[in-house]
């Protein structure tokens, strides 16, 4: 079955219902109430796989420091890592740094507002592009992050489990088309709150969202409901069996990160924060302070781990000895 819209009626009050929920239960985001498009890109790349708990502080703490697009492009990259603390994935630091850099050298200090130009800058992807047209300068731009593309999904496919094809490529003319002109900013802001306070991915809350009627994946769920009052074994372990799973992958996905190299990069990178400007650090001295069981046979290990990350710009290596960036 092809997937497809709402007839206009129906779309027009799953629009409606979700643009008034939004308007009854946003929360209070300092990024909701700018239309800089520096201080869009800088709340974007913190909150790209990081809760909103823990990028508020941060996000308002790097805003001191880098108020703007300028101050920010001609920081150390170094003091922007320092910044960058507690967030992870710190290769988001240098990347906004770099997008930074290049708006100011190239365009004026004056961002660009067409998408295609705005995925030109480093390290900024189709949603970035996307959510800074939308948030930055209200263009009615469909995009997609874990949030809408999860809530698309339920609503337009059905359960997470469906087989049916479902890609951002068949899904992002329909989230375009979904958006009701004009209103493209509390759109996508709507959406994403929704996908974070109701729709989560573990335990969606079906019965506070305001587009169950609407929604495939409830009337699964709930035909679901309905056949295993009715006795169907076969059907009761279809809701179970989702929420084991998707517990099981949280769990496994906790339990992968421990010991990856993502883990150790992390690691790595916290260590250099913690040095005063310029301080370089030998091989045997990082390698020991990662890992207690670090031996000479790690260092190829280690090796490739800070190339990588020089390849990124989160580290410089002088002389087989490693610091943060100085430029
Ligand atoms: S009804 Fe349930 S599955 Fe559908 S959008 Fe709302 S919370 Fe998500």
């Amino acid at each position: 079955m092809p997937l497809e819209l709402p007839d206009s009626h129906d779309l027009t009050l799953l629009q409606q219902r979700l643009i008034d929920w939004f308007a009854s239960t946003a929360r209070d985001l300092p990024w909701r109430h700018t239309r800089d498009p520096y201080r869009i890109l800088v709340a974007e790349m913190m909150l790209q796989q990081t809760q909103v708990d823990r990028v508020l502080p941060r996000y308002t703490a790097f805003l001191e420091v880098f108020p703007g697009l300028e101050t920010l492009a001609k920081a150390p990259t170094a003091t922007v890592i320092q910044m960058w603390a507690g967030l992870g994935y710190n290769r988001r630091a240098v990347n906004l740094q770099r997008a930074a850099r290049v708006v100011l050298a190239e365009h004026g200090g004056i961002f660009p507002q067409d998408v295609t130009r705005l995925q030109q800058l480093p390290g900024i992807g189709p949603y970035t592009a996307g959510a800074i047209a939308c948030f930055a300068f209200e263009q009615d731009v469909a995009f997609m992050d874990t949030n809408i593309r999860r809530v698309l999904r339920r609503i337009l496919v059905g359960p997470d489990s469906t087989n049916q094809p479902s890609g951002d490529r068949l899904l992002l003319p329909l989230a375009q088309a979904l958006i009701p002109p004009g209103q493209g900013w509390t759109w996508n802001q709507a959406l994403m709150e929704l996908g974070a306070l109701i729709c989560t991915a573990a335990a969606p809350a079906c019965q506070r969202c305001p587009l169950r009627v609407h929604c495939h994946a409830y009337t699964a769920w709930r035909n679901a409901d309905e056949q295993a009052f009715s006795g169907s074994a076969e059907i009761i372990d279809y809701t179970t069996t989702r929420q084991r799973t998707v517990r099981r992958v949280a769990e496994q996905r906790g339990e992968a990160f421990v010991g990856s190299n993502r883990y150790y990069r992390g690691r790595l990178i916290a260590i250099l924060r913690e040095l005063a400007p310029g301080t370089t650090l030998s091989l045997p001295q990082l390698g020991a302070q990662i890992r207690a069981d670090y031996t000479d046979d790690h260092q190829s290990w280690l090796q490739s781990l800070l190339a990588g990350l020089a390849r990124d710009g989160l580290v410089e290596l002088v002389d087989d000895r490693v610091r943060l960036p100085t430029e």
